[in-house]
């Protein structure tokens, strides 16, 4: 693995197909977003039933991220339909029956709060209406700018207030269907304070997941402001650029887009930059110009991973923008290794108070100095290794990890290539074992040099942290370096 990047994809009918969906995996996919606001519980289990069978057959370790609605409201019509500016369009109140020329959506109790005036945007604000009033039960709204709206496409109300739980009944569906079909990790939408995080947990926790690592889409304003607590409480973040360029000025996304990321890099929390990076390949085997330079500059921002969303699950070419993600990935990283001095970044980071961030600070200067391809980190939680990975080390991250499941949440994160940790033998010291492991993973080769960090209790040894140099001998052994 040359690329640090992560690359999320989501899957969809255009991935259905096996040479589709073998495509995608061997262009580079790491993580494999199912989007559970669309498509039933037997296209997810499906979908994620052949995904785990194929990344398998070729050796690849992708993990699964399942997405859940949250309050996102969404329109619930049968077939595609035409609006058309000036026309007027009745949405059915909570507990109205919907007549046949009606938009009904998904949680209709939000509507009585809209007051005249208020904006209506759909599909992430291609459409826009204006709410005119309430009578006979239905809200009454005028289109505003016209299109062709499809089925279960979103409705965002950015001037009024959304009084829906942060979990709601369609997201205790979803969380029983990835639960059946077990994921590595779980995105909310819409998340609009810290709070979000423990509702989330205890609804996975219901069902079954008590230990599925969260992530908070940030795509409401107010999330916005508290991105510091949303941060501190979910294991990462996704910058959902879609809902964000409805709910706040467009021309606001790219800069909250680097506060964002600086933020949760700080904090050593992962973060995934997501929506439309290569929205023209839905149709074009090839990218624009603007598209391209978006993805690099999103990986020069700091992002951990970048996303594809209707590229790869409705698109034409989901596999040429996985393989076109990974190219533009590669040559920012050349540029980013050029200008930052050993470190694949233009920001440098202040190192926390802590041993084990000096030590983790240590080690990647250390590869640095002695030439290091690699930094072997052995990992229970997967904590040493996010640590390191902060710091944006050009030596790739090397984590042997015990836990499966472990395993496919460093997925996500920039520069970590989680490898299989063996049992430990009696008489193996873990510093060498783990030098072992990542030969055998082909992480490093024979003749390399590497540090080993040893962030974290080691099993029957004390816990002294400890970072060191060695060679890698024939047989993945640790030789003098
Ligand atoms: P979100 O706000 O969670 O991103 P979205 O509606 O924007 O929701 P995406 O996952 O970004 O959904 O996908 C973009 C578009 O691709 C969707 O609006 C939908 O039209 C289509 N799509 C995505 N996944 C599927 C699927 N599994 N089946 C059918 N269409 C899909
Ligand atoms: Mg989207
Ligand atoms: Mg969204």
């Amino acid at each position: 693995m040359s690329r640090r990047t992560k690359i999320v994809a989501t899957l969809g009918p255009a991935t259905d197909h096996p040479a589709a969906l073998a495509g995608v995996i061997t262009a580079g996919l790491d993580v494999a977003r199912i989007n559970f606001s669309h498509g039933s519980e037997a296209e997810h289990l499906g979908r994620i039933a052949r995904l785990r069978e194929t990344a398998d057959r070729l050796g690849r370790a992708v993990a699964i991220l399942a997405d859940l609605p949250g309050p996102k409201l969404r329109v619930k019509i049968p077939v595609a339909r035409t609006l058309t500016a000036g026309e007027t369009i009745l949405f059915p109140l909570l507990g109205c029956p919907v007549g046949e020329a009606d938009i009904a959506i998904t949680e209709p109790e939000v509507l009585s709060d809209l007051r005249p005036g208020d904006r209506m945007l759909l599909d992430d604000g291609r459409l826009r209406l204006k709410a005119l009033g309430t009578s006979g039960g239905k809200l009454k709204a005028e289109v505003v700018i016209g299109g062709e709206l499809l089925p279960n496409k979103g409705l965002n109300l950015p001037d009024s207030p959304l009084s829906i739980p942060a979990v709601t009944d369609r997201d205790r569906a979803a969380l029983a269907v990835a639960a059946k079909a077990g994921v590595d990790w779980l995105a909310l939408s819409f998340v609009r304070g810290p709070a979000a995080a423990d509702f989330l947990r205890d609804a996975a926790a219901a069902v079954g997941m008590p230990k599925v690592p969260v992530i908070a889409k940030l795509e409401r304003p107010e999330a916005v402001r508290l991105a510091a607590g949303i941060i501190g409480a979910f294991d990462a973040i996704m910058v959902a650029r879609g809902d964000l360029g409805v709910e706040m000025p467009l021309e606001q996304v790219p800069t909250v887009q680097k506060q964002l990321i600086a933020e949760a890099r700080a904090a050593g929390k992962p973060v995934i930059t997501a929506t439309e990076m290569l929205d023209s390949m839905q149709k074009n085997p090839r990218p624009t110009r603007a598209e391209v330079s978006d993805v690099a500059n999103a990986i020069c921002d700091g992002t951990d991973a970048v996303m594809l969303s209707g590229e790869t699950a409705v698109g034409q070419y989901p596999v040429e923008a996985v393989a076109c993600m990974a190219r533009i990935a590669e040559e920012a990283e050349k540029r980013l290794e050029k200008v930052g001095n050993g470190f694949l970044t233009t920001t440098a980071l202040q190192p926390r108070e802590t041993i084990e961030d000096s030590m983790a600070l240590a080690a990647c200067h250390m590869a640095q100095e002695v030439g290091a391809t690699a930094i072997v980190t052995p990992t229970i939680s997967g904590r040493t290794p996010l640590l390191l990975a902060r710091y944006r080390p050009a030596a790739l991250i090397v984590a042997p990890a015990p836990n499966p499941g472990v395993m496919r949440k460093m997925s996500v994160m920039w520069g970590i290539q989680p490898v299989r940790m063996a049992p430990l033998e009696p008489g193996d010291r873990r510093m060498v074992t783990a030098v072992r492991d990542a030969f055998i993973a082909g992480a490093v080769k024979a003749g390399d040099r590497v540090v080993v960090l040893a962030g974290h209790p080691i099993e029957g040894e004390p816990r002294l942290p400890t970072v060191r140099v060695v060679r890698v001998g024939e047989d993945g052994a640790s030789l003098e370096p």
